[in-house]
């Protein structure tokens, strides 16, 4: 006997005769037999899953989680625990609201009460100065928090507690960061940092055109400034303008009440657009001796500033591409196409994987910057590597996250359209694409090819 005609028999011997008869005399079996066995094999998979009860109630799925490498178990209990506070912060009060602040260019003032109830500056600075000794790793994680759900947020709080702050910590004498840093810490006077021009960006270390002109006990400022950060509403911002008597470039706490001051917000932006920059014209304005950042004598003093927050800039690049990554991950697993949730789809997977591939390398690279920086080993060139890479790897990541988001990626409520736009102003403040690489050039090659 062959095999087939044994499982035949086999299959006879199961058939129960009186069953047959019942659903023969209710059907005709014969043709059932044969439109069954004219059934393609996918077919008939699907009418045994429906016998034997329909399809199987689908695994639950992994869970959404941009730190593939457990980052988080590398910091401390206090770090995890700013992380944690930071990450509800986000997204209880910030997104739920964000896009619709950021589609009419404005920030979201109330939220100053809150940064200030949430106290995170004291996380990072002590209110003589100077730094904790995690300063940088734990400025990175709040920032990666803030910017995985919004970027101008991390920008609002950044341009205050780090530039700003950091500036009158640097560079102003004990008197003026006893009088200013606690005002600071605590949200009761918002600062902006004044650097760059209408016509000078990348060139400001040689070109500000701003000038200051000593006149009895205080100085007289004049010129414009572009792009600053929170100016439209804070309390005071530093300005960085040339000695007109040696050249040199210095500092000045300016009130924004102060007679001559000036500042006109930018509209039409593409990107953070819930940042209100601002352009200032400075008209013969008045700043007494008091004001003027006794320690900042010439533009040495302003990189200093800049050095110390050119991590958090990288960081952000790293939180936007997380949050765009898990955004994206998200929709995934629940965007069905063709009978199935788009996450099965071979090419989609390919997304998802590259996205997380940059996020990881980013977010490991600037954990170990921060540590040097800790570690008072930073050098410039690390600083700016970091900034290269993930302003380029965080761009890759949002334009996925768009494309994979089809025709709801431009729609600001799926969120990617806001972090693919925000994308953009982090590749060119804080150093460009273009100076930070002339700046690793210069390091590694030995040879300056600055112009
Ligand atoms: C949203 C936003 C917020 C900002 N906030 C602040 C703030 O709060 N305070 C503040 O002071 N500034 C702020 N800035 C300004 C920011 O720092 C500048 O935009 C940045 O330094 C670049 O200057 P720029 O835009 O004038 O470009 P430019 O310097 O005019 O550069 C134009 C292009 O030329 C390239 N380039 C320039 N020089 C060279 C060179 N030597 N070799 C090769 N390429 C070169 C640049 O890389 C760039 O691609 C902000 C900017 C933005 C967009």
């Amino acid at each position: 006997m062959t095999s087939s005609n044994a499982n035949l028999m086999d299959l006879m011997s199961r058939i129960d005769m009186q069953k047959l008869a019942q659903v023969a005399s209710k059907v005709d079996l014969p043709r059932l037999l044969e439109a069954a066995s004219n059934l393609e094999d996918h077919q008939l998979r699907g009418l045994m899953r429906m016998l034997s009860g329909g399809p199987k109630e689908p695994a639950a799925l992994p869970e959404v989680n941009g730190d593939f490498f457990d980052v988080a178990a590398t910091l401390s209990e206090r770090q995890r625990e700013v992380q944690r506070k930071v990450r509800a912060f986000m997204e209880r009060e910030v997104a739920p609201i964000i896009n619709a602040y950021w589609s009419r260019d404005e920030f979201p003032r109330q939220l100053i009460d809150r940064f200030r109830e949430l106290d995170l500056v004291r996380e990072i600075w002590n209110e003589d100065g100077t730094r904790k000794p995690d300063a940088s790793v734990v400025e990175g994680i709040v920032t990666m928090e803030m910017a995985r759900v919004d970027v101008s947020t991390t920008v609002f709080f950044g341009v205050h507690a780090g530039l700003a702050l950091a500036a009158i910590a640097l560079g102003g004498s004990e008197e003026q960061r006893r009088e200013w840093l606690p005002k600071l810490m605590n949200f009761e006077v918002i600062g902006a940092f004044g650097l760059t021009e209408p016509e000078v960006g990348s060139g400001v270390a040689g070109g500000l055109t701003t000038t200051c002109r000593r006149d009895g006990d205080g100085w007289i400022l004049n010129g414009q400034k572009k792009w600053i950060g929170n100016s439209t509403f804070s309390d005071i911002t530093v300005i960085w303008a040339r000695d007109e008597a040696d050249d040199q470039v210095k500092g000045f706490i300016v009130r924004n009440d102060t007679p001559g001051f000036s500042v006109e917000k930018i509209m039409g932006k593409i990107a953070l657009r819930a940042v209100e920059n601002g352009q200032i014209t400075l008209k013969d304005v008045r700043v007494e001796e008091q004001d003027r950042l006794q320690r900042a004598d010439s533009f040495r003093l302003t990189a200093d500033v800049l050095r110390l927050t050119r991590a958090g800039v990288a960081w952000q690049g790293v939180g936007c591409a997380m949050g765009a990554y898990e955004r994206s991950l998200r929709y995934a697993q629940t965007r069905e196409q063709f009978g199935k949730p788009i996450g099965n789809f071979q090419l989609i997977q390919s997304h998802l994987v590259h996205m997380l591939g940059n996020v990881t390398a980013m977010q490991t690279m600037c954990l170990r910057l921060s540590q040097l920086q800790d570690q008072g080993q930073l050098r410039d060139e690390q600083a700016s590597l970091a900034k290269v890479f993930t302003a380029a790897r965080c761009r890759e990541t949002v334009a996925l996250a768009r494309e994979l988001h089809g025709g709801n990626g431009i729609l600001l409520e799926h969120d990617v359209a806001r972090f693919f736009a925000d994308t953009e102003a982090i590749y060119s403040y804080e150093g460009t694409n273009e100076i930070n690489t002339l700046v690793v050039g210069r390091a590694i090659t030995g040879f300056s090819a600055f112009v």
